[in-house]
């Protein structure tokens, strides 16, 4: 991929078959390219069948299929072995998952260590884990512009500490957290590293032996991929360590009415069928992703989140959230406007073919530590262009004279 972002536009269907929509709402679901529909059709019609099981041709293709998207993953996420690699339904199944299987080991005394940034898909699990195994969880503040407080965090990572869980990315203020600088802060405290990628996925490969991280999780609909599909990756020796959190077809060895022994791993993860089609088209679209120009596609997110955060901050009458260090943020821009409630906002620029979202966006904590109760939010991806900002923009304008 040798061009700009119009040529990336023309690589999605929906998009390019619409040229007048502005979808700035990646950050919920990214578009699927063409080459992410191809290889679904062409498993589903030429490969479908169940994995693991059969031994007839189809059936072999079929895992043969299924085993190379669990590579395209290992890959992508620059994974020392594929056994690491759990496919699951999306982030939320992988957080829990991970929740409920770590969370085994842990009784009251022992800590987690969370940030009051994260998604309720990384709140709610270890809630639960609170309630189920007597844990106590620990919150790391943010700041006001809603950054991980850095400076907070010798005060509530201490030796009890068992584990950090927090995202790489905020859905809301697009801010990214410095993984590494936590990594070396847990080990130093013994503590393992939970990584919540899914915000993170979708701007670029990730390397978890760089960030030195034990567990990762992402879903596929955020990274080009089909939906109903994610991943929990997590070094090969804390996984075998690990309980599992279902049961069934699959993940069993030796299996008598008394007992069972357990497969190995990743399979004793993934009881029952698994989402064979969505983890080809998984698959599909890391491959597709590492092989893009992603210095260059940061370089273009980043010049259109500046335009965006420059418009609205000169504008006068919105607040804006999220960093404005370029380098400490991706292109997830949330804000609020002066008298305006957010679902009306995104409903009047919906009815002009602006995609947005206005809500909480299963962040409370968050906008209750920013002060808001809701706020709109625009998210980009490699696919958006200037063209996309003027409709955003000059649908706020229009917002602006009919809503006030
Ligand atoms: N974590 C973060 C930071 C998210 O933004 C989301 C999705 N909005 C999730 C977790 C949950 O992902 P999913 O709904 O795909 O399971």
């Amino acid at each position: 991929m040798s061009d700009g972002p119009q040529s990336w536009r023309s690589r999605f269907p929906l998009l390019a078959n619409d040229p007048a929509l502005c979808y700035l709402d990646s950050a919920a679901m990214t578009q699927v390219p063409q080459v992410v529909l191809d290889a679904l059709v062409e498993h589903e019609s030429a490969r479908r069948a169940n994995v693991q099981r059969g031994t007839y041709g189809l059936a072999e293709a079929a895992t043969e299929a299924y085993d190379k998207a669990r590579e395209s993953v290992r890959r992508f996420l620059n994974a020392a072995d594929w056994r690491e690699v759990v496919f699951t339904g999306g982030a939320t199944a992988s957080i829990n998952l991970f929740a409920y299987s770590f969370g085994e080991r842990l009784g009251p005394g022992d800590e987690v260590l969370i940030s009051e940034a994260e998604h309720h898909s990384n709140l709610l699990p270890w809630q639960l884990l609170r309630q189920r195994r007597g844990i106590t969880l620990r919150v790391l503040p943010v700041t006001g512009e809603g950054r991980l407080d850095l400076s907070q965090l010798d005060a509530v990572l201490g030796r009890r500490c068992r584990l950090v869980a927090i995202a790489h990315c905020s859905n809301v203020s697009g801010a990214v957290t410095d993984v590494e600088y936590i990594v070396r802060a847990a080990k130093a405290a013994g503590a393992a590293v939970f990584v919540d990628g899914a915000q993170y996925v979708q701007h670029g490969p990730v390397d978890v032996r760089a960030l030195g991280v034990d567990a990762y999780a992402f879903s596929g609909h955020k990274c080009f991929g089909p939906s109903g599909i994610g991943v929990l990756w997590a070094r090969r020796e804390l996984l075998e360590s690990l309980p599992p959190c279902f049961a069934g077809g699959g993940m069993g060895g030796r299996v008598t009415l008394e007992g069972h022994s357990l497969a190995d791993i990743p399979h004793r993860f993934e009881a029952g069928t698994p989402p064979v089609g969505p983890a080809v088209g998984l698959g599909a679209a890391l491959e597709w992703m590492v092989a893009l120009p992603w210095a260059a596609i940061r370089e273009h997110e980043q010049r259109l989140t500046k335009r965006l955060l420059s418009a609205l901050t000169a504008a006068g009458d919105f607040r804006v959230l999220g960093p404005t260090d370029m380098r400490a943020r991706l292109p997830i821009v949330a804000f609020g406007m002066d008298g305006v409630h957010p679902h009306d906002l995104t409903q009047l620029l919906g009815q002009a073919g602006v995609c947005l979202r206005g809500g909480h966006h299963c962040a409370q904590p968050l906008h209750a530590a920013l002060g808001m109760e809701a706020s709109v939010r625009a998210s980009l991806a490699l696919y958006n262009s200037d063209a996309d900002i003027d409709g955003l923009l000059e649908g706020l304008e229009r917002a602006r004279r009919n809503l006030r």
